[in-house]
């Protein structure tokens, strides 16, 4: 019956091996083997209760890792992307200003998802190998009055760290809220979401937390809640940030179908949570901070410069890296993943043919690791070299 209806025939899927690269990009991290067994559990409606503890627990395990007490802590369905929508719609209304701290391509998303709103966007720009001062910041918001300011805490596109103390006292001293992409900074680089004053906070999953791309921790501050229960705007169904609360159950009892959460990535960031938990933060920091440091003692052995170059501002998740000239930044990237099955990436938007990003975060983030890149880079040097020069 029917087959003689059907104007597309069917398509042949082919099984299809490979052996999985080391993932040292800027993202996706490799996974902990307790969150690849977390995701194979079974699936269950988001209304149950063996789920609704699981989102509990999520909770909990959030509020650990930006270090907050505000209730308003859950995670969205959707990649790193998905947070920073929710964090932008959420607080700044159509005809309301955003003051964007641009360095690097995520805060040029940031100023493109704003426009998209309707939302009065300025920019101060810096140089992509730089980072913020609080005095520049403080000038700029002193004049512009902004209802939020957006910042990259990690840049994976600049490989660099942006300092965020006291920058939150700054920002309500003029009335604004600080609204900050933790992407690839959250449990590698220390952070303080209360002590820090920051109002609205987004990361992911398959970073620093080496887990599945797909959901996403976000936090909003007491202060935020504020402004969110006085807005005279709504931001997009998917993510208002009041009726996923009232799913999350965020301030008790609510439990209110929203969407159809995934059971898969429920438990996996669940698993991700106890890996750090179980580590705990300061040493999951201190881990990331000795590894990093190791890789770049070996770059600098290898006679190779990196992109950034004040120490205080290297982003430990992500190493921007510049080759000798004469090097092909494409080329080696591809050596590094036939030769080696290593996949690391090069420049993205203002680091385009200027640097490697090369990625140690995570279960990746262990003095093997380094050295296996590092070993495979110093043989990628001498390869390409003979070939190309
Ligand atoms: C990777 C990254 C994103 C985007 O995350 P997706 O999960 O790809 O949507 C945003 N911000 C920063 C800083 C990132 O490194």
């Amino acid at each position: 019956m029917y087959e003689e209806k059907l104007i597309v025939p069917r398509p042949t899927i082919v099984d299809r091996q490979f052996t999985k690269p080391l993932l040292c990009g800027p993202g996706p991290c490799d996974i902990w083997p307790s969150v690849a067994e977390a995701l194979s559990k079974p699936v269950l409606s988001p209304l149950c209760d063996e789920l609704f503890d699981v989102m509990d627990d999520i909770r909990a395990g959030l509020q650990y890792l930006f270090q907050t007490k505000s209730k308003l802590v859950l995670a969205i369905s959707g990649s790193g992307h998905s947070g920073m929508e929710t964090v932008i719609s959420n607080i700044v209304g159509p005809n309301e200003t955003i003051l964007i701290c641009c360095r690097g391509i995520w805060d040029d998303r940031a100023l493109e998802m704003s426009k998209r709103y309707g939302i009065k966007t300025k920019v101060h720009r810096i140089l992509f190998n730089n980072t913020f001062s609080l005095t520049l910041i403080e000038g700029i918001v002193k004049i512009l009055r902004p209802k939020a300011l957006f910042i990259t805490h990690g840049d994976s596109s600049t490989g660099s760290v942006q300092k965020l103390e006291g920058l939150g006292k700054l920002c309500h001293k003029y009335g604004a809220l600080l609204l900050v992409d933790t992407v690839v900074s959250l449990a590698s680089e220390p952070f303080f979401m209360d002590e820090w004053g920051v109002d609205g906070v987004y990361s992911s999953t398959q970073k620093g937390l080496s887990g599945p791309a797909g959901i996403s921790p976000i936090a909003f501050s007491e202060r935020a809640q504020e402004v969110i229960k006085k807005r005279n705007f709504k931001p997009p169904f998917y993510f208002d940030i009041e009726l996923l609360a009232a799913q999350w159950n965020c301030f008790g009892n609510t439990r209110q179908y929203h969407h159809t959460l995934s059971p898969p990535l429920l438990w996996a960031l669940r698993s991700c949570l106890k890996e750090v938990i179980n580590e705990t933060l300061p040493k999951v920091w201190a881990r990331h901070a000795e590894t990093t440091a190791h890789f770049h003692k070996r770059i600098e052995q290898l006679s190779l410069e990196l992109l950034i170059p004040k120490p205080e501002d290297r982003l430990v998740t992500v190493t921007t890296v510049v080759l000798p000239k004469g090097y092909d930044y494409m080329e080696f990237v591809k050596y590094m993943r036939n030769k080696h099955n290593i996949l690391i990436f090069p420049g993205l938007g203002p680091t385009v043919g200027k640097a490697l990003r090369i990625g140690i975060m995570g279960v990746n983030s262990t003095i093997q690791v380094a050295d296996a890149i590092a070993d495979a880079m110093a043989d990628t040097l001498i390869a390409l070299k003979k070939s190309s020069l």
